[in-house]
């Protein structure tokens, strides 16, 4: 029987930075691994969306 590689390198483009498409905007942006698909601008527009919804009616200092 042949002996295979075990250990061998699986896409390398995975769980690391690289310039990926956000789903969002479709802008491309530097990911920082395979995961992240959102740009971080549209990743904060929608935090402070959700932020401006949490605080809806609550005072804001
Ligand atoms: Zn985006």
């Amino acid at each position: 029987m042949p002996t295979y590689n075990i250990s061998k390198p699986k896409s390398d483009r995975a769980d690391k930075p690289a310039f990926r498409r956000c789903l969002d905007c479709r802008e491309e942006f530097l990911s920082s691994w395979s995961g992240e698909r959102i740009c971080r601008r549209c990743k904060s527009d929608d935090e402070s969306v959700r932020a401006a919804r949490h605080f809806d009616g609550v005072a804001f200092q």
